[in-house]
């Protein structure tokens, strides 16, 4: 039995939660019965991020106030947060014999900066000895697990995935978080060195963020799943379906649970469970519309995405259908800026930019428009901006959904196209979203607000706002770019499919490539 009280580390990455747990829990184990250690909760500023991932004021904000709300959490607990910097290699690599730490644990995170990260980490503990420990939480299932039960294969549809995961039953129950952490506390003072970012550190300019809509932290998150997932709005939760929410209410119409469930604030499986009690026992929806279904949308991105190589990219993917996209700066820099001439699209991009979060059909739509609809531009290219931007840039899910909405890979139908001007009128005929989003445009008649071009001149005068000069023109006629471009992706179509059936051929059997060439 060990006399001398010894250090072991949570590496909190994502995760920043108390509840649902495993990695934390796993950390108050001792290694040996009736040890006696001191829990070092342990967040790392990584300069990997800041130089490889976009991530704008709004989202630098939201991770700022959960580490906030998570330090505060650790401490009504006797614990609190060690904020260290640099690279996690070097960091642990001091920190495991200043500390003298004989286990770490984390949570798994199957992206492949992460994984690579993980995997330096981990030699280093092996080198000094420090036992690590790996736990599931991110998502509903082991994403291995998964796949094992699929014959080692990657399901690529969703049906496909809804019915493994049916078949395999419910995911794990949460755990509850720990009630007390002062008898881990270290008697002697934290170093100056570890104390939580100041905004200055993370140069986060408070005047350039926009509203708070939607704070961070696992106390917002707990609060907000309270609200949502609860009995008194069970009518809701139980009727939800994706395709009937409104991209452009002035209010979400979906939960806006995302960005506490990509930083982990929210444990997907404590909100899973949250919607079995109001399900239970009543008439629901069902996926893929149901909110159990938007879980299985998100599991479904992570376990393809943690199976193929190159997942975010086009090149090198094998998935990802080979689309001579064009490359335009003036096009992608329209679309970034609200700049397009169609008020919707335009509507869309600042509510992403001001606050960080937009509807899915929302992101539909100006993905649309960005890829195959109208510009003709890369999906890398749209899913970059979304990286900057989204309070809920996950890079599984982000590059996903692009690669569905661009027809690159999953979704077939690459001739229905969304209108940018037909398809927010369906929810939003008086176009408010829009008079919020594009005051300049406020005092638009309704029958122009979705395409003020049309207004004929005295109106644009009488208004005070000229179309072209006010608030552009459309960069590209509707009708005839979504025509040319569905014309240019039955051609990719068809140079995939020719390529997809070189390649069976080359990789067949010799017997059968002999009568193939026999034929
Ligand atoms: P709800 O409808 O309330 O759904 C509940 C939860 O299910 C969400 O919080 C989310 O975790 C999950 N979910 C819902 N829809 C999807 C989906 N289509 N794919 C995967 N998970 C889903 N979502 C992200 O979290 N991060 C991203 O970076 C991201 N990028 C996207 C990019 C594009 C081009 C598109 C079309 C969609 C993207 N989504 C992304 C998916 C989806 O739009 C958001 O998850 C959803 O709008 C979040 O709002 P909500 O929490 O109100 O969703």
């Amino acid at each position: 039995m060990s006399k001398e009280p010894y250090s072991v580390i949570h590496w909190f990455r994502r995760g920043l939660r108390l509840h649902d747990n495993a990695a934390l829990l796993e950390a108050l184990k001792p290694i040996n019965d009736g040890d006696r250690f001191i829990l070092r909760p342990v967040y790392i500023i990584d300069p990997w991020y800041k130089a490889n991932v976009k991530c704008g004021q709004n989202r630098t904000r939201f991770l700022l106030q959960s580490l906030q709300d998570l330090d505060n959490s650790l401490r009504k607990l006797g614990s609190s947060l060690y904020v260290a910097r640099g690279d996690p290699v070097e960091v642990f690599e001091k920190l495991f014999t200043k500390w003298e730490v004989k286990k770490i644990t984390w949570e798994v995170n199957t992206e492949p900066y992460a994984r690579e990260r993980d995997r330096k980490v981990s030699s280093v503990a092996k080198m000094l000895k420090v036992k690590v420990t790996e736990c599931d939480g991110h998502t509903l299932y082991n994403l291995d697990f998964l796949l094992s039960k699929n014959n080692g294969n990657v399901p690529l549809t969703q049906q496909k995935f809804t019915s493994l995961v049916t078949s395999i039953g419910h995911p794990a129950k949460p755990q509850k978080a720990p009630e007390c952490l002062k008898k881990f506390a270290p008697s002697s003072e934290v170093e100056k060195e570890l104390e939580l970012p100041s905004h200055d550190e993370f140069y986060l300019d408070e005047s350039a963020s926009g509203k708070c809509l939607f704070p961070g932290g696992e106390t917002e998150a707990l609060k907000r799943l309270e609200e949502k997932i609860c009995f008194e709005n069970a009518k809701w939760v139980r009727e939800f379906e994706k395709p009937l929410t409104s991209p452009n209410s002035l209010e979400p119409s979906t939960t806006v649970l995302s960005p506490y469930v990509t930083h982990g604030c929210l444990s997907s499986r404590t909100f899973y469970w949250k919607l079995f009690d109001v399900y239970e026992g009543a008439k629901h929806s069902k996926p893929p519309v149901s909110l159990k279904g938007q879980l299985f949308w998100r599991e479904f991105f992570y376990t393809v995405g943690a199976h193929t190589e190159n997942f975010d990219k086009m090149v090198g993917n094998k998935i990802c259908r080979q689309i001579p996209w064009e490359s335009n700066e003036e096009k992608l820099n329209a679309w970034k800026n609200s700049q397009t001439g169609f008020p919707f699209i335009d509507a869309v991009m600042t509510q992403l930019r001001e606050e960080g979060w937009i509807h899915h059909l929302a992101r539909h739509s100006v993905a649309c428009f960005l890829t195959r609809g109208d510009f003709w531009q890369s999906w890398e290219k749209g899913k970059e901006v979304f990286e900057e931007y989204l309070l809920d840039h996950d890079w599984s899910l982000n590059a996903g959904n692009w690669m569905w909405m661009s027809a690159s890979a999953f979704f077939h139908h690459y001739y229905r196209v969304y209108s940018p001007v037909a398809f927010g009128k369906k929810t939003d005929p008086t176009g408010a979203y829009i008079r919020k989003y594009l005051p300049q445009l406020e005092k638009f008649p309704n029958e122009f607000i979705y395409e003020p071009w049309k207004a004929p001149l005295s109106v644009q005068k009488d208004l005070g706002v000229i179309i072209g000069v006010d608030y552009p023109k459309p960069i590209v006629d509707h009708g005839t770019a979504s025509k040319q471009n569905i014309t240019k992706m039955k051609a990719a179509f068809a140079a995939a499919s020719k390529a997809k059936a070189q390649n069976d051929a080359d990789f067949s059997p010799p017997s059968k490539k002999k009568s193939k060439l026999l034929e």
